[in-house]
């Protein structure tokens, strides 16, 4: 498990989030993302996908993800000033 408070202060220094989570999870380039198999529940088709553009990771086979993702999918981005969230790494359910 590397969603340890240790993992959120690199990210938050802006080491790019796929070397990050590429220590634990084999990601393959997918134009300008990365895709791999979800460390958060077994599968064989990769949907644990990485978004370098924005330093966050959403899973489309569980949801797992990073608030980040969250915001830019499912709200309106009409709040700038809050992008420091990324700490809430797991969404509430
Ligand atoms: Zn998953």
């Amino acid at each position: 498990m590397y969603l340890t408070k240790e993992f959120i202060t690199q990210l938050k220094q802006q080491i790019p989030i796929e070397h990050l989570i590429g220590r634990d999870v084999k990601l393959e380039k997918q134009a300008n993302l990365f895709v791999g198999l979800c460390p958060f529940h077994p599968e064989t088709q990769p949907s644990f996908t990485v978004f370098p553009a924005t330093q966050s990771f959403y899973c489309f086979g569980c949801g797992a993800g990073s608030k980040t993702v969250t915001q830019s999918s499912d709200h309106s981005q009409s709040s700038p000033g809050r992008g420091n969230r990324t700490h809430s790494l797991f969404p509430a359910r």
